[in-house]
């Protein structure tokens, strides 16, 4: 006697499943738990066909994958991290349709290839950010930050040459990104202070409201404090980011000093590349009140610290399953490069970059942004560089779940920076 029933197996639409050769990844997005599968051909067919576009997190199981072992410990599981379960539905009726969970842009982004993009229309609304190198000169004191010029934002550039972004260069920049989603400028250097129109600059900045932050070596901050004060003072800008390379003990001691003092608004960045430099400012930083600055240590690459990274940086599956990832974060890791995304860079011979580690977009001394912000669209070398499109990720099940590639991948000369074998 045939049953008058049929048996489904769905998961909820709150879950994000991944699958990859025989292996199996379900996150929950409530419960932020993961239910992780390892080599199971059975059930990596099973879940590879659900998660595929045409079934929508719903299918029929036949008598036989009910009955069977794996399978029915696998309903289990789900079930426990309410993740999905099965369902009989009478043969009469159709069945309902579950609303996988898919990211919105999906439908606007094919790499150029639509007639969206063919128009260029309305592509400045993807421009968020912009950081702006107005020159880029640097004394023989400064010179050693440039070693970090392609792994941070951070001022870098030339002892001998001085490359100047004409002010008006800038304000037609500006202008033509009245119609963007710009809502952050990044103004770096050289040497900032040295640039000759930056008092026509800022005010020019302040009068039209762009949130802009102001990028300093540390020795240019404590050499120029009463400048910098002054500048706070006049000017309208968000935040004042002094970056700390190399470090010396005295470094810290003089910013506690100033600290003492009122620093709103003033970030500090320590770049560190080992443990022992990490354990310094930790220690400082802890012993001493240094009054709600806010500070940020960042690791740096260099030559034979290799092994600093793998043991204090790459991650792991516990730091995977701990990260408490959010949905938005997860649909940005199927279609863009969150960290890249919408930001550009530019040089001060007007060389525009998506990421300095690749090729320029084109430059503003003679063309228009929206040219820039076009070829990185359609190229997506940057802003599209995601870790399902690229090797040994796109045959991982935690690929949609790592955090987005970034300049240290580049640096590594590898995608995997990951201790998961
Ligand atoms: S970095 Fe790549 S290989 Fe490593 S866990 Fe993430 S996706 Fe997998």
């Amino acid at each position: 006697m045939t049953s008058k029933y049929n048996t489904y197996l769905y998961l909820e639409p709150f879950v994000i499943a991944n699958a990859k050769g025989t292996n199996l990844l379900l996150y929950n997005l409530y419960t932020k738990k993961f239910l992780e599968i390892k080599n199971s051909i059975k059930l990596s067919k099973i879940v590879k066909k659900i998660i595929s576009y045409n079934n929508m997190y719903f299918i029929k199981i036949n008598m036989k994958e009910q009955l069977d072992a794996e399978f029915k410990d696998f309903v289990l599981k789900l079930k426990a991290n309410y993740m999905g379960d099965l369902v009989q539905i009478n043969n009469n009726y159709i069945p309902p349709i579950q609303i996988k969970p898919v990211p919105k842009i999906l439908s606007e982004n094919n790499n150029g290839s639509n007639e969206y993009l063919r128009s260029k229309k309305d592509i400045l609304k993807y421009l968020t950010t912009i950081s702006i190198y107005i020159n880029n000169k640097l004394t023989k004191n400064e010179i050693k930050i440039n070693k970090l010029s392609n792994q941070y934002l951070l001022n870098s550039g030339n002892e001998k040459s001085n490359n100047i972004l004409k002010f008006e260069i800038i304000v037609k920049l500006l202008e033509e990104c009245k119609n963007s989603s710009l809502s952050l400028l990044n103004i770096l250097g050289g040497n900032i202070l040295k640039y000759p129109s930056l008092s026509k600059l800022l005010n020019y900045l302040s009068e039209k409201k762009i949130k802009t932050n102001l990028h300093f070596i540390y020795s240019q901050f404590i050499n120029n404090r009463q400048t910098i004060e002054h500048i706070i003072t006049n000017y309208s800008i968000n935040k004042l980011i002094i970056h700390v390379y190399p470090i010396k003990l005295h470094t810290i001691k003089d910013i506690y000093k100033i600290s003492k003092k009122k620093l709103d608004g003033f970030v500090i960045n320590f770049y560190i590349s080992n443990l022992e430099e990490y354990n310094l400012i930790a220690k400082e930083i802890e012993e001493k009140n240094f009054n709600n600055l806010i500070y940020k240590i960042k690791p740096i690459v260099e030559k034979g610290n290799y092994q600093f990274w793998a043991d204090e940086i790459f991650w792991d599956r516990n730091d995977i399953f701990n990260m408490g990832i959010k949905k938005n974060e997860i649909f940005a890791n199927y279609e863009l490069n969150s960290l890249e995304f919408g930001k550009l860079i530019i040089k001060s011979n007007g060389d525009v970059f998506a990421n300095v580690n690749n090729k320029s977009l084109g430059n503003i001394c003679n063309d228009k942004i929206i040219n820039s912000v076009f070829n990185e669209y359609k190229l997506g070398e940057s802003w599209f560089k995601i870790r399902k499109d690229v090797k040994p990720c796109n045959n991982c099940v935690y690929n949609l779940f790592c955090p987005p590639i970034s300049n240290f991948e580049y640096i590594f000369n590898k995608n995997n920076l990951c201790n998961i074998g």
